[in-house]
């Protein structure tokens, strides 16, 4: 279990609190909040503060302006939003660091809250002072200069060490903030310190974009199921046909290394065992399920077959926790949801009713779930991209490391 510094282990009150947020949040074209999802996840930590009367000072980036000055990148179209779900008035000062800054620092109250612009308006958030990847020590001391405690409430970059986050903290004392600690306490749980049978199910286009995850996950978890396109690639590397599907012929020594690791670790791989197949990419094309050598030259493997997703469905059945990341097919493409859809659907009643830990995130994973109507089911949902996947992976994220107990 990660054992890291929480908002409850230090005093807030009465103390200018620095808290990284992620209001990267979706606008629609007029530059309006059209999901407020990230904004609603900051809520605990700010009304924590509130309640605590510390002095509140919202820090984030928005977009990629590249550390140029970008009106459309700019945060103040978020205060609106942010007061009403605050049911108070938050201010803004536009810049994030220099003498506007520092003077709306001064002036926020006990309990009052302020949004600072864009970190990202400044080339040092994400580059040195030589334009080298990383930050610049100067910015990150000049935001440092705003607080007396440092809360990190984005996990969504905790993959990432930028001047708003591993600056900061070379600066300040850092704690999780609530959405961060809840975002590390499940997954930690999920993985680190699971209940066993421990079951991970992997989907999503191409084995190249998670090598790493697959060989970390084997080493982990009692089974991993693979479905999308990548279990394509798997297929192939068995001696499979798989026709003009989605495949990458050139990793299929690195599938079977994977299935070789499996087989050491004690991990049981279960890959698709029907599929879908048809001759078009597109929504409502003519299909058939298939055995997994009936595929033709010119058809490709859109979704897992029934038989594939009973397999899954005993499986999960069979497992304490599922960890899931990746469509089983082209979910986008109705008919060939339907893999992605049933088996969501089947792990969120294990999670209601058989006390399955059920954990999802990374990319278009959310968004297949929702499309499943299955994501209020599951136990957590991650809404990080890159971080959970980099988590997956195994890999030591620079924005937890600042939290960690030494
Ligand atoms: P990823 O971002 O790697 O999780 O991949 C998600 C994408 O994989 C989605 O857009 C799916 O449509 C796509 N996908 C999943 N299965 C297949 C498949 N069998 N053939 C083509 N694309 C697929």
């Amino acid at each position: 279990m990660v054992d890291f510094r929480r908002l409850e282990d230090t005093a807030v009150t009465n103390k200018r609190v620095l808290v990284r947020v992620d209001f990267n949040v979706p606008c629609d074209d007029s530059g309006n909040v059209s999901d407020n999802t990230r904004l609603v996840a900051a809520l605990p930590t700010i009304n924590y503060l509130r309640k605590n009367k510390a002095i509140i000072i919202l820090i984030s980036h928005f977009g990629r302006p590249g550390g140029q000055r970008e009106p459309s990148a700019s945060m103040m179209k978020l205060v609106g939003p942010l007061s009403e779900l605050l049911k108070t008035d938050v201010a803004f000062a536009p810049d994030c660091v220099g003498e506007i800054a520092d003077k709306a620092v001064a002036n926020v109250k006990q309990g009052d809250v302020l949004l600072l612009e864009n970190t990202r308006f400044h080339k040092g958030e994400s580059h040195t002072a030589d334009g080298a990847k990383g930050y610049d020590p100067d910015f990150a001391k000049a935001l440092a200069a705003h607080g007396e405690v440092f809360i990190h409430d984005a996990f969504s970059v905790a993959h990432r060490a930028q001047g708003s986050t591993s600056g900061i903290a070379a600066n300040l004392p850092a704690y999780a903030g609530l959405a961060m600690e809840r975002e590390l306490d499940h997954l930690s749980q999920a993985l680190d310190v699971p209940r066993r049978p421990v079951m991970g199910l992997v989907g999503g286009a191409k084995v190249s974009s998670k090598i790493d995850l697959l060989k970390n996950l084997v080493c982990r978890l009692d089974t991993l199921a693979i479905g999308g396109g990548m279990a394509n690639t798997f297929l192939a590397a068995l001696g499979h046909k798989v026709g003009a599907s989605l495949c990458e012929h050139d990793l299929k020594d690195t599938a079977l290394e994977i299935l070789a690791n499996a087989k050491q670790a004690k991990c049981e791989v279960l890959l698709p065992i029907d599929v879908v197949a048809s001759k078009e990419f597109k929504a409502g094309a003519e299909h058939r399920v298939c055995g997994l050598d009936a595929v033709a030259d010119n058809e490709m493997i859109l979704d897992a077959g029934p038989a594939t997703v009973d397999k899954l469905a005993d499986a999960i059945d069979a497992s304490k926790t599922l960890i899931w990341n990746g469509p089983l097919g082209a979910f986008e493409l109705v008919p060939f949801d339907t893999a992605t859809v049933e088996a969501a659907k089947y792990a969120a009643k294990c999670a209601q009713n058989n006390g399955l830990i059920a954990v999802a995130g990374g990319g278009d994973t959310v968004a297949a779930l929702r499309h499943a109507g299955a994501a209020d089911g599951f136990t957590f949902i991650s809404t990080a991209g890159g971080a959970f996947l980099e988590w997956m992976e195994g890999k030591a994220l620079p924005g937890i490391e600042i939290l960690k107990k030494k």
